[in-house]
């Protein structure tokens, strides 16, 4: 099965996201770009290029000319470094503003590739190829941008949409089951922040998921990038709405940081979502049976859920450096109730507190 979804923004910005279970049908994608006169650049890190061949020949009768860049994987490579040895790549292949990027990879290639696309001469075209779970229900939909500064989680960054989402599902089997636990954080965050009946089947289709049935990732993954579509054309820069897909973000980014990148992205989302409902829990808004059930599913894909060897007192300092503050404020996002997320600009330090004392040692 093959499926396309829209992305469209008032007509400003429009692109497909392609699910598939090979590389076949990237060729027909890539005429629709009229690439026939353009040069690319393939630019994956040392893991996914794997797969770098089997784009190179599903890219190279519909371009002008196909040019690779390979850079070490991790986030601690989601730097500016890594920027700029690309940019001198492509200074010296003689890139021009015509010519176009593909970022084959997870997030922290998506995210880079991005964000290099958006700046090289004030601008290019890229496609996402994402090759990760996480990359493709979430950092390959949606335009942002970035790379890390100083440990600082995506504090360098632009808005920049790509031209094509284009998902070989069948690249999940090579992932590490960790990784894919990752991405399960940001799925599961769906059905926190908006779909209850979702959230409901993916517990209902636990066992299926885990071992990544075609059929069921296709869905789950569809399902996802519906969501995303859909939050990301109604506040394409988070005015308001968008926020919500950061439930679990602030505490979680702090945590990401001390930890030194040794957690995974997704993993650090699930311990701080799980400290979000805690909150939600304190406010009176959930109930402590749907924290305990919470905590179970999470658990049940693989994800941690709490902290052990963290000092507390730390991750509250910083999350005050989490960029998404206003005017001195953070931005938390609780749950009203499962499927329902709100902003919240008064969580104070004694309720985080209280969150991150709950999920110590769990
Ligand atoms: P990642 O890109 O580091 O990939 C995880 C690991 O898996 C890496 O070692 C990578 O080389 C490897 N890998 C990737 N695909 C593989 C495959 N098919 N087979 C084998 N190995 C493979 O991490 P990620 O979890 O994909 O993304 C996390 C990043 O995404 C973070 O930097 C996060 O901030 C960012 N993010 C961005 C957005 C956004 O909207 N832009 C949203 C969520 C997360
Ligand atoms: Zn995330």
């Amino acid at each position: 099965m093959h499926e396309i979804l829209n992305v469209n923004y008032n007509n400003s910005w429009c692109y497909d996201i392609i699910f598939h279970n090979s590389y076949d049908k990237l060729g027909a994608e890539l005429e629709k770009l009229e690439l026939s006169n353009r040069k690319v650049c393939i630019v994956c890190d040392s893991n996914t290029s794997i797969y770098l061949q089997d784009v190179i020949e599903n890219t190279k009768n519909h371009v002008a000319f196909v040019d690779s860049y390979v850079f070490p994987a991790g986030e601690e490579n989601k730097t500016l470094d890594t920027v700029k040895n690309l940019y001198e790549h492509l200074i010296k292949a003689h890139f021009d503003r015509n010519d176009v990027l593909f970022a084959l990879g997870g997030g922290v290639v998506g995210d880079l590739v991005g964000y290099t696309a958006a700046t090289y001469l004030r601008g290019i075209r890229f496609v996402q190829l994402p090759t990760t779970l996480l990359s493709m229900v979430d950092s390959s939909v949606g335009g942002k941008t970035g790379v890390d500064f100083d440990a600082y989680k995506n504090m360098v960054g632009a808005f920049h949409q790509p031209k094509c989402v284009y998902m070989n599902l069948a690249t999940l089997q090579t992932l590490p089951a960790e990784q894919f636990s990752s991405g399960m954080a940001e799925v599961i965050k769906y059905g926190y922040i908006k779909e209850a009946p979702f959230y409901q089947w993916l517990q209902d289709n636990h066992d299926r998921i885990m071992n990544q049935e075609y059929e069921i990732i296709l869905e789950m993954v569809y399902r996802s990038c519906l969501c995303k579509k859909e939050v990301v054309e109604r506040d394409p820069h988070e005015k308001g709405e968008r926020a919500l897909l950061n439930l679990g973000h602030t505490l979680g980014h702090a945590v990401e940081k001390l930890m030194n990148f040794k957690l995974f992205h997704g993993q650090c989302v699930a311990i701080g979502t799980v400290a979000a409902i805690h909150m939600s829990v304190m406010r009176g808004m959930l109930s402590m049976e749907e924290l305990e059930e919470a905590i179970s599913v999470i658990r049940s894909f693989g994800l941690p859920v709490g902290i052990t060897g963290l000092d507390i007192t730390e991750i509250i300092a910083a999350t005050k450096n989490d960029k998404k503050m206003e005017a001195g404020k953070i931005k938390f996002i609780l749950l009203e109730k499962i499927g329902n997320a709100i902003i919240d600009s008064t969580v104070t330090d004694d309720e985080m507190r209280a969150a991150l004392e709950f999920i110590q040692n769990k």
